[in-house]
């Protein structure tokens, strides 16, 4: 018990941004967080990680995990290592991705701080890793699977329940109940048409809902068209004997990509060129994506099950395992290569950038969320060279923008989704955007559903 009779929330990040997850809930209780994400980014947002955390890890009860993205669970080995010990409850298939995703980012921290300190191009005489591989084996030690739609416990007298949000593989809304007010959170809230998963659940009956924005001022287009482009890229590319750089978050867009390349291929739309997907990390992912489908998970399509593992496994698809056979794709020629991370700022992708931008026979298609900072906006933007490890590339390939494979929800969509609540909550908190789009999306809530809507800062504690 913390003394404390009501609930509160205290906004620790997504704040501004898209990165950070980290909501602050307490309760009579106890207190949690609601995610505990990594600050990713420009060095300004990535320098956030470094801050004091403001409070004690070892008073944080428990976490509660909407799902495995390194924004949602990036931080937790970090507050680990400071000292938290509580329950990290997540879905199971939330589990068996975040452990693939914090044990990636753990040797990412390690490989970047070496890789700095033999370059010397760090601002820091001997650069430091924000957390090492044994922080990530002790948070995963921690994870406890809840499944869909079943109650469990964060602190005493609370209760929360996971449903499916169709983002990613066991992608979570979370309801919490404290037996005086109920409070849901969106996590990141997938689309109708995920061509693997469910559609997400409808918010019940609660007192406030917190949403994500990240395209709260943005439609997406129309996936057949976008479909077209794709296509239309990856063939006049590999017509003048380019290679085609996807740069892919690790855990579902490369599943979604590579289920839109079977389809591509198989109608004919597009050449039947290697595809390979070179990310260890993207390769574990899919690993468990295709038991999932194997096993009949109940968040998935019938058609996917029905159609089996292989929906995810172009016939041609080759699979780069060691640093050798990511080196070898950067020769060149006609080929489609997907590679983490999905914002060309980390990974095996910046070599493959590094390589393949400068040749115009080459194209760089951008199939997701680029963040303020990463190299992949400044693509989009229209650059015409970008910084990578610490060097100026001039970008003379093909860039393409293709949207049709983001996997969260547009502008419209979140307002359907509030618009299914069972009955209005009073209170809505937007999080998890840029400025401009949270803010726009809070006015159109506020407008279009006549509920109060804010948009919370950095540190904001509100009762609700
Ligand atoms: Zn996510």
């Amino acid at each position: 018990m913390n003394g404390v009779k009501d609930m509160f929330l205290t906004f620790l990040g997504a704040t501004g941004t898209v990165t950070g997850s980290k909501t602050l809930v307490e309760t009579s209780g106890g207190a949690f967080l609601v995610d505990c994400g990594l600050f990713q980014g420009p060095r300004e947002i990535r320098s956030r990680n470094w801050e004091h955390f403001p409070r004690d890890p070892a008073s944080v009860d428990a976490i509660v995990l909407t799902h495995a993205h390194l924004d949602h669970c990036g931080y937790i080995p970090a507050l680990v290592r400071d000292g938290f010990t509580g329950p990290i409850f997540c879905t199971p298939n939330t589990a068996a991705l975040a452990a693939i995703v914090l044990r990636d980012s753990a040797k990412l921290q390690e490989e970047d701080a070496n890789f700095a300190r033999r370059k010397g191009f760090s601002r820091h005489a001997e650069p430091k890793a924000l957390y090492e591989s044994d922080d990530a084996l002790q948070a995963i030690d921690q994870f406890v699977e809840v499944e869909f739609r079943v109650d469990f416990h964060p602190v005493l007298g609370t209760t929360a329940r996971f449903d499916p949000a169709g983002h990613i593989l066991g992608s979570s809304t979370l309801t919490i109940d404290d037996g005086t007010k109920r409070v849901a959170f969106s996590g990141d809230l997938g689309r109708d048409n995920h061509p693997l998963l469910l559609s997400p659940a409808s918010p019940v009956d609660v007192d406030a809902i917190v949403i994500e924005s990240t395209y709260g001022d943005r439609e997406h287009e129309n996936v057949d068209a976008e479909l077209e482009e794709l296509s239309a890229a990856i063939t006049r590319t590999i017509k003048r004997g380019g290679t085609v750089v996807i740069p892919a978050f690790a855990v579902d867009r490369t599943e979604v990509l590579l289920k839109a390349l079977h389809d591509l291929q198989d109608t004919n739309r597009i050449p039947k060129v290697p595809i390979h997907v070179d990310s260890p990390m993207a390769l574990a992912a899919m690993h468990v994506y295709q038991s999932a489908i194997t096993d009949g998970d109940p968040e998935l399509t019938s058609a996917a099950i029905a159609q089996g593992p292989d929906i995810i496994a172009p016939a041609n698809l080759f699979e780069a395992t060691t640093p050798e056979q990511s080196k070898k794709l950067d020769l060149g020629g006609a080929r489609i290569v997907i590679s983490a991370s999905g914002m060309g700022s980390g990974g095996r992708v910046v070599h493959h950038l590094k390589a393949m931008l400068p040749d115009r026979d080459n194209c760089v298609i951008l199939a997701g969320y680029q963040g303020v900072g990463t190299p992949g906006r400044a693509l989009l933007d229209g650059a015409q060279e970008i910084k990578l490890h610490g060097k100026y590339v001039p970008v003379n390939a093909e860039i393409v923008d293709v949207g049709a494979f983001s996997v969260h929800a547009d502008a419209t969509e979140l307002i359907e989704w509030l618009r299914g609540a069972s009955a209005p909550p009073s209170r809505i908190f937007v999080i998890h955007g840029e400025p401009d789009p949270s803010a726009t999306l809070a006015g159109r809530i506020t407008r279009t559903l006549g509920i109060s809507a804010v948009v919370p800062e950095t540190g904001d504690r509100v009762e609700i």
